[in-house]
C-alpha cells in the first residue's frame, strides 16, 4: 500500500535521505526508529507529497502526489497545525467537505467522543493545547477513513488517556487492513504491536527488522541499541 523505492532526498548537499526503499502493505504496522537527524520526518513528508525527492513513491499503486493517492493517505504531522479561527467542529467538517465525504457526522462524532474532544467543539484552534491540537489532527486525518497512514511521532503531547485511546486506535486500523508507517522515540509503546520496523541511521535504513527476527527475550529497544549506540550522532554524519 506504501511503496517507497529508491527514494533519495537532498538538502544542498546533504543526504538526509539515501536511496530508501520500503513497503508497507495492508493490515500491517510499520514502526520508524532512529536517533535525532537520522532523515525520519524527512521521509516522511516526501511519502506524503510535501517534499521533492529522486525516486519513487506509490500509494495504493499511485504515485504520490496524484488525487488518487492523497484520497487514499491520512497524515498526521509531527507538529499539529490547525486553522486558528475554525472550531474543532469546523476543522471536521472543513475536511469532509474537501474530501467530498458522505454521511461523515457520525464518524467526527466517534472521534470526538474517543479523544474527548465532544466538549470542546466548539474551540477555536487557537484556543487549544498542543494536546488537544494534536487530537483534533489525529480526528482530521482519520475522519475520511484512510487506506494509508503515516504518523509522525503521534503520541508526543498526548495526556495519558489520549496515548491509550491512539494505540487501540491503531490497533484497530491495523485489523481493518490499513497500512501504518508510524514514527516514534517511544520505542515501548510499540513494542506489543509492532509487524515491522525500519531503523535509521544517518539517512539509510540501517536494519530491517521483523518480529520473528527478534531472538528469545531480545527486545526491539536491544536491537535499536546495538544498531544505533555510538553511531546516530548527527555529528558524525
Ligand atoms: P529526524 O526526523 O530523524 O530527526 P530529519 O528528517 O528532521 O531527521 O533531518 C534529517 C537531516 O536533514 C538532519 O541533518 C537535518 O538537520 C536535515 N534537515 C531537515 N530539514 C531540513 C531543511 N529544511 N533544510 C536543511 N536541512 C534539513
Amino acid at each position: 500500500m506504501i511503496d517507497v523505492h529508491d527514494m533519495t532526498k537532498k538538502y544542498g548537499k546533504l543526504v538526509a535521505n539515501d536511496s530508501i526503499t520500503l513497503s508497507v502493505g495492508g493490515g500491517e504496522l510499520a514502526v520508524l526508529l532512529g536517533p535525532n537527524g537520522a532523515g525520519k520526518s524527512t521521509l516522511i513528508k516526501s511519502v506524503c507529497g510535501l517534499l521533492r525527492f529522486d525516486g519513487s513513491v506509490r500509494i495504493g499503486g499511485h504515485e504520490n502526489h496524484t488525487t488518487e493517492a492523497k484520497r487514499l493517505l491520512g497524515y498526521v504531522p509531527e507538529f499539529p497545525v490547525l486553522y486558528p479561527m475554525l472550531t474543532v467542529a469546523e476543522h471536521l467538517e472543513f475536511i469532509a467537505k474537501a474530501y467530498r465525504l458522505n454521511a461523515w457526522e457520525e464518524k467526527a462524532e466517534e472521534l470526538l467522543r474517543r479523544f474527548e474532544l465532544d466538549d470542546k467543539k466548539k474551540k477555536l484552534g487557537k484556543e487549544l493545547s498542543k494536546g488537544m491540537q494534536q487530537k483534533v489532527s489525529v480526528g482530521c486525518a482519520l475522519l475520511p477513513q484512510p487506506k494509508a497512514i503515516i504518523m509522525d511521532e503521534p503520541l508526543v503531547g498526548l495526556d495519558p488517556h489520549g496515548i491509550r485511546e491512539l494505540k487501540a486506535v491503531i490497533l484497530e486500523l491495523r485489523d481493518s487492513g490499513c497500512a501504518l508507517l508510524v514514527s516514534t522515540h517511544m520505542i515501548e509503546s510499540m513494542e506489543e504491536n509492532w509487524d515491522v520496523t525500519y531503523i535509521m541511521v544517518k539517512g539509510r535504513i540501517e536494519r530491517v527488522c521483523r518480529r520473528a527476527d527478534l531472538a528469545a527475550n531480545q527486545s526491539l529497544e536491544d536491537v535499536y541499541f546495538a544498531i544505533t549506540e555510538g553511531n546516530g550522532r548527527e555529528d558524525a554524519r
